[in-house]
């Protein structure tokens, strides 16, 4: 494990200009150098590499023990450098116009010649593309200006982090460098939706099927064949207690994980007290 930086001082960084550019020169260099940097985004932390350095997007494979055939979403600072790495469809323009920067990832067709290497993309003819809203992930990849792999910063098939301290305690030790960037703001994935044949929603998240269908009609559903989009697995976000659903109160020895209306207790972590279901998934992979 390399730098620390905390929020307060990347933020400063970010606000008071060039003598102050520590965090994001920092992880910059470290992505150049083919190291990996744990990098806050809106959704949640990623381990991120540069996304056209195949040994650096192995050392994320190896890090997070991720099966080799998941590919991962390359992060860019804009449309235009999607463009570059992607074939963006009018369906597909009209998203990002919509969504970009935000919590949607886009399956598109790769660009011929474009940066992401076949690893990151798991030897697809498809690129997993977003733009991420969170100003310390925006500043460096305006910065580093190309693309970064980021996948998130959990080991495989564990709850992915949403605080610096979790992601950390997953990945931390390999990373070069590791900004701290508070907590994420979503908390939960980014929304992957997939513009190849038809429009298909292959993960849920913050931006709603309902937000997507106003703008490119109704999704299909995604496909059964899990390798068409290898997060679908059985075993995912798997946390090391064992998980009781629906559950109306702590037993003995267990946390009780309410929502909406429940009584207090230190047993009790209340997701939402209110019922609101975006407060409530920014709170359910840190609790
Ligand atoms: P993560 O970065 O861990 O949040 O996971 C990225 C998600 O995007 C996983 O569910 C991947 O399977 C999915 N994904 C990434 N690239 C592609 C692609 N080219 N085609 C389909 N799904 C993809
Ligand atoms: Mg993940």
């Amino acid at each position: 494990m390399g730098e620390h930086w905390l929020a307060s001082f990347a933020l400063l960084a970010l606000t008071a200009g060039e003598e102050a550019q520590g965090p994001v020169t920092a992880a910059t260099s470290a992505l150049r150098e083919g190291r990996l940097v744990l990098l806050p985004t809106e959704t949640v932390y990623g381990l991120a590499a540069d996304a056209g350095n195949p040994r650096a997007v192995a050392a994320v494979y190896a890090a997070k023990g991720r099966p080799a055939f998941n590919p991962l979403i390359a992060h860019v600072a804009s449309v235009e450098a999607a463009r570059e790495i992607a074939v963006l469809s009018p369906e597909a323009e009209i998203l990002a116009a919509a969504f970009w920067p935000g919590p949607l990832t886009l399956v598109l067709p790769v660009q011929p010649g474009g940066r992401v290497c076949d690893l990151a993309r798991a030897g697809l003819d498809t690129v997993a593309v977003r733009v991420p809203a969170h100003p310390l992930a925006r500043a460096v990849l305006e910065a580093f200006g190309g693309p970064v792999a980021a996948p998130s910063a959990n080991r495989s098939g564990r709850p992915s982090p949403t605080n610096f301290a979790a992601a950390m305690a997953e990945t931390g030790e390999e990373a070069a460098v590791a900004l701290d960037g508070g907590p994420c703001e979503v908390g939960l994935e980014s929304t992957v939706v997939s513009l190849l044949d038809q429009p298909r929603l292959l993960r849920p998240g913050r931006v709603t099927r309902e937000e997507v269908e106003a703008l490119v009609g109704p999704l299909a559903e995604a496909e059964a064949d899990a390798r068409r989009s290898p997060g679908r697995l059985t075993r995912h976000y798997a946390p090391e207690a064992p998980v009781r659903l629906e559950a109306e109160g702590a037993r003995p020895g267990e946390i009780f994980l309410a929502f909406g209306p429940a009584p207090e207790g230190a047993e009790v972590l209340n997701l939402s007290p209110a019922g609101d279901l975006v407060e409530a998934a920014a709170n359910l992979f840190s609790f």
